[in-house]
This record gives structure tokens, C-alpha cells and sequence, in this order.
């Protein structure tokens, strides 16, 4: 079998970073990957207190984790957050979880300001934290391979909810760099894949668009933080390893 045929480089448990990895969706990612044995680096924006609970939870439990601030609308401190995430081991994965929803109002009432706190997180961030993961898995630079999982949602293709129109503009440039950074490092161990989740019961929902599930999602209900994260999982475990490019819809239908 020549090289071009081969699987991916063999993909064990090894260190993943989690942005927003403390709170909603993300906090539900660390716990199930850490279950599954990854060593887990969590970072968060605002709550030492809470991200260092859910490391010690995870260590208590057995497993390995460190809580990591950073700021990711600062590259600087997305810098440093790989820098600090190698003390549990070579980067294996990312996931970029954090996200903001942005001001939510209409498109003629958002401004260059709101515009760019939006775009630094979901998307400027995205892309920089990716790249300092693929200098380090990647087998062009020495690496090992590893896997890169990004959080869009189904709003990239529905053009959001009334107000949130630019987010759904920032997870459509989510789901275009997923693939285009897939084929980028496609030969060289990586694999990137997407998760689109519908209304999910977190803080960037509030309860009258929790109510909305009723109505406009098949199932009729928001989905719970543990089902997204089973698909994360899932696109990071070796279950996945002809999938790169892929966006998984986790909406209830919708
Ligand atoms: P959430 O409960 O509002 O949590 C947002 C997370 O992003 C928090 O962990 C937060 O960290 C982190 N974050 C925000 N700004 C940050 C910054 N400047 N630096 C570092 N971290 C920052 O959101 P969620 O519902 O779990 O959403 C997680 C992902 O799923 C997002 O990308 C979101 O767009 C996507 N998604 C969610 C839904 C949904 O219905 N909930 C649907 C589709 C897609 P701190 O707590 O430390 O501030």
C-alpha cells in the first residue's frame, strides 16, 4: 500500500484543546473527552473558578486535565494558550468550541464595533488557533497528525434567527474554512471536520427561543449539550477517519 492509500496516522487518545471548554456546549465536550481518555486542556474567557472545578472533577475522576485562561479575540493569548496546553503533552487535537452570538440586532443597526467583537471570536479566532494547532500536528512540520473539530451551526444555512444574522454569516465562513482548511492538510495527517448543532439548552439561548423548539424543530425540542458532544467525539475518535471536510447536522431535523 503506498502512502496515498494509507490511513491517517494511528489517532489514540492524546491531549485536546477545548476553547470555551467550561461552560454549555463545551463543558460537555471536556467531560466526554476526558471520559474517553483524552488529556484535556479547558480553556475559558471569564471563570477561573468554574474551569477549575470541572478539571479537578476530571482528575478526581481519574482522568487528565488543565484549565487555560485566554482571551481568544487576543492572538497573543491564543499563542500562549497552546504554549501552556503542551505541559499535559503534544497536541493531538482542537476543538474550537467558543462563540458568541454577537449584538442582536438588525443588520442596518450593527456596526463596525459589534461587527468585529463578532468576527474575532467566531471566526478571526477559529482561524488562528487552527493554524497554531496545524504548526504543531501536522507531518509537513514534524508532527503527528491530529484532528481539528469546528462548531458551526444549522444558522450558517437558515441565515440565523431575527437579529443574528451576522453570526449566521460567521459560521458560514466557519463551515467554507472547515473545508478548505481540510483539504489544505489533507496529505498531512489532519483531519477537520465541523458540528452544526440546532437550538441546544445553553446560556446563548434564552427561553423564549428554547419555546421556539416546539414549533420549528421536528423533534420538538432544543437538543441537550451531551448530544453535540457524542458528534464531537465521534469526529475525533478513529470511528471517523475517512471523514475530513464533513459538516455534521445535530438539530433535531431542523
Ligand atoms: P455558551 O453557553 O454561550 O458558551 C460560550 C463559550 O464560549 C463559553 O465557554 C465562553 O467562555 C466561550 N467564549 C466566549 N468568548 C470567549 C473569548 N473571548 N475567549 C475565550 N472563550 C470565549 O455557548 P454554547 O451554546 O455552549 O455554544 C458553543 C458553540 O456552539 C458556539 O460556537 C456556538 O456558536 C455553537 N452553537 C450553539 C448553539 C446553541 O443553540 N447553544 C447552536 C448552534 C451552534 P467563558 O465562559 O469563559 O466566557
Amino acid at each position: 500500500m503506498n502512502d496515498a492509500h494509507s490511513p491517517a496516522p494511528a489517532q489514540t487518545p492524546g491531549v485536546v484543546i477545548v476553547t470555551g471548554g467550561s461552560r454549555g456546549i463545551g463543558h460537555a465536550i471536556s467531560t466526554l473527552l476526558a471520559r474517553e481518555g483524552h488529556a484535556v486542556a479547558i480553556n475559558y474567557a471569564t471563570n477561573a473558578a468554574r474551569a477549575e472545578a470541572l478539571a479537578r472533577a476530571i482528575t478526581e475522576r481519574g482522568g487528565r486535565a488543565m484549565a487555560i485562561r485566554a482571551d481568544l479575540s487576543r492572538p497573543g493569548e491564543i499563542r500562549a494558550l497552546f504554549t501552556r496546553a503542551h505541559e499535559l503533552g503534544p497536541l493531538w487535537g482542537l476543538v474550537n468550541n467558543a462563540g458568541v452570538t454577537g449584538t442582536k440586532v438588525r443588520v442596518e443597526e450593527q456596526t463596525a464595533e459589534t461587527l468585529d467583537a463578532l468576527f474575532d471570536i467566531n471566526v478571526r479566532a477559529t482561524m488562528l488557533a487552527a493554524g497554531e494547532a496545524v504548526r504543531r500536528m501536522s507531518t509537513r512540520h514534524g508532527g503527528r497528525g491530529g484532528v481539528i473539530v469546528n462548531l458551526s451551526s444549522v444558522a450558517a444555512r437558515l441565515g440565523g434567527l431575527p437579529g443574528l444574522v451576522p453570526y449566521a454569516a460567521t459560521k458560514a465562513a466557519v463551515e467554507a474554512f472547515t473545508r478548505g482548511l481540510a483539504n489544505e492538510v489533507a496529505r498531512e495527517g489532519i483531519r477537520v471536520n465541523a458540528v452544526a448543532p440546532g437550538l441546544t439548552a445553553t446560556d446563548m439561548v434564552p427561553p423564549e427561543t428554547a419555546k421556539l423548539a416546539e414549533t420549528v424543530v421536528p423533534m420538538g425540542r432544543v437538543g441537550h449539550v451531551d448530544e453535540i458532544a457524542q458528534a464531537v467525539a465521534f469526529l475525533l475518535s478513529p470511528a471517523s477517519s475517512y471523514m475530513t471536510g464533513s459538516v455534521m447536522t445535530v438539530s433535531g431535523g431542523r
